[in-house]
């Protein structure tokens, strides 16, 4: 069995499926395979479906992710809010709108970036994800992470770090400061939310996508 057949299999298995209805192939696999993008649709076409955890009886929406499946860089947030949950994108609403500034100020769009939540429904009154919603979706954001192969990953939030990582880091004592996770460099910023509320924060966070422009060779 090559490795990529044995990644596909262990992300089902992790997700709860229990049998395969195998189509029979009549067609070679695309070539477009090669950057990610059929893969990416495959993992949403399941994604969409999922009924892995209790969100998905209140959700409108999966946000399952936007951006380039070839991306250097990509965000991940915590979970969708109001606005996402009914547009299906992530960080469309206000903290969006901040996180699209931080985007467009790193002179990068939301298009050649890839940004994507540990936690891909709503949580009801936009309440912190549960641990059993967590790890529900921990498998999504890993997968997708292994699809693209980032350069560089920015997490927004304790959540998104601590649940992409499986690892109980505080954000104050890791923001700013680089980590790894499965070989691709890791940023633990601010989330854009805590920004709306401390904007004293922000030159923080201009201060890690700094480090985050100079480790992908952009000009600060
Ligand atoms: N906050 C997040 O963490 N993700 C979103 O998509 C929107 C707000």
């Amino acid at each position: 069995m090559n490795d990529a057949l044995r990644n596909e299999l262990t992300l089902l298995r992790d997700l709860g499926f229990t049998h395969l209805d195998v189509p029979k192939i009549t067609a070679a696999p695309a070539a477009e395979d090669a950057n990610g993008k059929t893969l990416l649709a495959d993992l949403q076409a399941i994604a969409m479906i999922c009924e892995k955890c209790k969100l998905s009886k209140t959700r409108t929406q999966v946000v399952y992710g936007v951006g380039s499946p070839n991306a250097d860089l990509m965000f991940i947030g915590e979970a969708p809010g109001r606005d996402e949950d009914i547009k299906g994108e992530p960080f469309v609403g206000r903290a969006g709108q901040l996180l699209t500034d931080i985007i467009k100020a790193m002179k990068l769009t939301r298009d050649n970036v890839y940004i994507a939540n540990v936690v891909k429904c709503r949580p009801p009154e936009n309440r912190n994800p549960e641990p059993d919603e967590l790890d529900a979706c921990r498998p999504y954001i890993r997968r997708q992470v292994e699809i693209i192969q980032p350069k560089v990953i920015v997490t927004l939030g304790k959540f998104a770090l601590q649940s992409l990582t499986e690892k109980s880091y505080g954000i104050t004592a890791t923001r700013g400061q680089w980590l790894e996770y499965n070989g691709v460099k890791v940023m633990p910023t601010y989330h854009p939310a805590y920004l709306l509320r401390t904007p004293s924060a922000k030159k923080d966070v201009w201060a890690d996508m700094k480090k985050v422009m100079a480790e992908l060779g952009m000009a600060g």
